[in-house]
């Protein structure tokens, strides 16, 4: 089997595109549609006809070049059944547990809900990828418009059940503000303020941070670490639950 290409491109304000590509079958998913116009091109310029689009979630930055995308091509456009009556242009819906094919590989849908009620990932264990979508972000997690912290505590708690070394893509560049709120709650921690550091230089470069890992995650990003002594202390809530804890990280970052 050869590997997967992964095609991730900034568009919009700070969205991220993923094209993934098989050159054997030439089976090509596009995660997302936030913008059918440069999805578009990058297909075009490659040479890549559009099979499979999976969408993560409802929200406009996400659905706004389905139209596009499927009058150029029809691919299968796979989403969340839970939003099927907020995304228009659904092929098949799909719900946790649920798997289908990708270019001869599982793909599995892991329901996370939290930033969107319906909200899904999409993890592909024999390549160790998931397409996080809003849920996780480098350093981070989505906000809570539609769900509560137990709902975003429960989906990032099932997401680091997966293996250390999964590559993890998101739907935002939104690492360097991410990476200094984090600081200010889990300030002794060594890999955090290491990775802090070359998340600036990256930026200042123009790189993107993302894909990030699980296991990466697990270390540095606080919504992750709601068991930390050391968070805990710095928040006042030694003796709180995690979701608690999640919960109070949360709102802090909210009006970070
Ligand atoms: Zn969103
Ligand atoms: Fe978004």
């Amino acid at each position: 089997m050869t590997s997967l290409m992964i095609d991730q491109f900034s568009c919009r304000q700070d969205n991220f595109g993923v094209i993934l590509h098989d050159p054997l079958t030439g089976e090509t998913a596009s995660i997302d549609a936030p913008d059918g116009g440069v999805i578009a091109r990058r297909l075009e310029q490659a040479g890549w006809e559009l099979t499979h689009l999976l969408v993560t979630h409802h929200h406009p930055d996400h659905v706004e070049g389905i139209a596009a995308l499927t009058e150029a091509w029809s691919p299968e456009v796979i989403g969340p059944s839970a939003e099927a009556g907020k995304i228009a242009g659904l092929t098949r819906t799909l719900s946790d547990g649920d798997t289908f094919e990708f270019a001869g590989r599982i793909v599995k849908i892991i329901s996370t809900p939290g930033h969107t009620a319906g909200h899904i990932c999409f993890y592909i264990a024999d390549e160790d990828l998931l397409f996080a979508g809003d849920t996780l972000f480098a350093l981070g997690c989505g906000r809570l418009f539609e769900g509560s912290p137990e709902d975003m505590f429960g989906s990032l708690a099932r997401l680091g059940e997966l293996p250390d070394a999964t590559r993890v893509y998101c739907g935002h560049e939104y690492t360097q503000s991410n990476a200094r709120f984090a600081l200010t709650v889990d300030p002794d921690n060594q890999a955090l303020a290491e990775r802090a550091k070359q998340i600036n230089d990256m930026r200042a470069e123009g790189l993107p941070t993302l894909p990030t890992t699980i296991g990466f995650e697990k270390r540095t990003n606080p919504f992750m670490r709601t068991g930390d002594q050391s968070i805990r202390k710095h928040l006042g809530l030694e003796a709180a639950s995690d979701v608690a804890v999640f919960a109070e990280l949360r709102r802090r970052k909210d009006s970070f």
